[in-house]
C-alpha cells in the first residue's frame, strides 16, 4: 500500500550481454502478486510447449498456451482474462518478439513494459507466454499509523516539488508527454532530423515554430484524462482521443516521432499512434 510502490522487477541473464540484467515495469502486476501473498516468482528450467502460469491466490497452475502462440501482448492479456473469467487478473506477457527470442523483446503488462536487456526473449526461450495473477488477500502492515504517516510525507513532498520545481528537472505532476519534455530538453536531434520510413532521407526543415504550436495545441486538446499505475499520484499517462480515430494511451515522453509524423503531410496521421498503442484491448482496465 505504499505510495507509488507498484514496480515489477524482472531479473535474469540478458541474451544481449550474457550478464546479469534487470528491467522494471509499472502497472498493476506486482501489487496484485503481493495481494496474492507472494513477493517473488522464480522461473527455473523451460517448458517443451508454450504455457502460461496462473497464480490465483494460493492456487497456482501451469496452463497450455498453444492457442496464444503468435498473439500480440495486448490481445494475449485480454484472451487470458476471458479464458480465466477473471477480468481483474493482471497479466504480464510476451508477444511475437519474445516467442521468437528476439534479443530486444519486452514483457508487457497493461500499459507498462519491462523493455530492457532482452528479457522477453528469456521468457520466450522458457516457453512461458504469460504470468496471470489475481490476489484478494490483505497486506498486513506492522505499524500502520507510522507507515501511513510516512506515505503522507511522500505525498506532501511530491506536491512541494510540483509547487517548487528544480530547474532542468521535469516537475512532478506538471504535465504529460513530449510537450513537457520539449520544454526542458534540446530535442534538436529529433526535430531537425525527422526520418520516417526511409532513414536515408531526413527532412531537416520539417519542424518549425508554427508546426510546434499546432502540434502542442492538438496534443493538449486530445488528452481525455490522465491515468496512473497502481497507487501512484503522478498520473503520467494520458488517454488520447482524436475525433473519429482509435483511442490510445500516451505515456510520458512517448512516441514523439509518431505524433510529429501526424503533423506532417504524411497521410497516416494520428492513426499510427492509435494502432501502436491501441486502447481496444486495454479498455477494461481503464473503466
Ligand atoms: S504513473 Fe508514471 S510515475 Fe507513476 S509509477 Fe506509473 S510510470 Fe511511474
Amino acid at each position: 500500500p505504499a505510495t507509488g510502490a507498484n514496480r515489477t522487477i524482472v531479473s535474469t541473464f540478458s541474451p544481449q550481454t550474457l550478464l546479469m540484467a534487470y528491467s522494471i515495469m509499472g502497472g498493476f502486476w506486482a501489487p496484485e502478486l503481493k495481494f496474492a501473498g507472494y513477493d517473488k516468482v522464480i522461473i527455473r528450467g523451460k517448458s517443451p510447449n508454450l504455457v502460461y502460469l496462473w497464480i490465483n491466490n494460493d492456487k497456482v497452475e501451469i496452463r497450455d498456451a498453444s492457442h496464444l502462440q503468435g498473439k500480440g501482448c495486448l490481445e494475449t492479456e485480454e484472451l487470458i482474462k476471458q479464458e480465466l473469467k477473471e477480468p481483474k487478473a493482471q497479466v504480464a506477457t510476451i508477444g511475437l518478439a519474445g516467442e521468437n527470442r528476439v534479443y530486444f523483446a519486452s514483457i508487457e503488462q497493461g500499459r507498462s513494459s519491462a523493455s530492457r536487456g532482452g528479457i522477453g526473449a528469456v521468457m520466450g526461450d522458457k516457453g512461458l507466454k504469460a504470468i496471470a495473477v489475481r490476489g484478494t488477500k490483505d497486506v498486513l502492515v506492522a505499524r500502520p499509523a507510522e507507515f501511513f504517516e510516512l506515505c503522507n510525507e511522500v505525498l506532501k513532498y511530491i506536491q512541494h516539488r510540483a509547487d517548487n520545481p528544480i530547474k532542468g528537472v521535469p516537475p512532478i505532476l506538471a504535465g504529460l508527454g513530449s510537450p513537457q519534455e520539449m520544454a526542458l530538453h534540446d530535442e534538436q536531434w529529433h526535430t531537425a532530423s525527422f526520418a520516417w520510413g526511409n532513414a536515408r532521407i531526413r527532412r531537416k526543415d520539417f519542424w518549425n515554430k508554427e508546426v510546434e504550436k499546432k502540434w502542442k495545441k492538438t496534443q493538449d486538446k486530445a488528452v481525455e484524462r490522465l491515468i496512473s499505475c497502481y497507487n501512484c499520484p503522478m498520473k503520467c499517462g494520458g488517454i488520447i482521443t482524436h475525433p473519429k480515430l482509435q483511442r490510445y494511451m500516451m505515456k510520458c515522453y512517448s512516441k514523439l516521432t509518431y505524433t510529429m509524423a501526424a503533423m506532417s503531410d504524411l497521410d497516416f496521421g494520428f492513426k499510427i499512434a492509435g494502432l501502436a498503442q491501441s486502447m481496444e484491448w486495454t479498455d477494461t482496465q481503464l473503466r
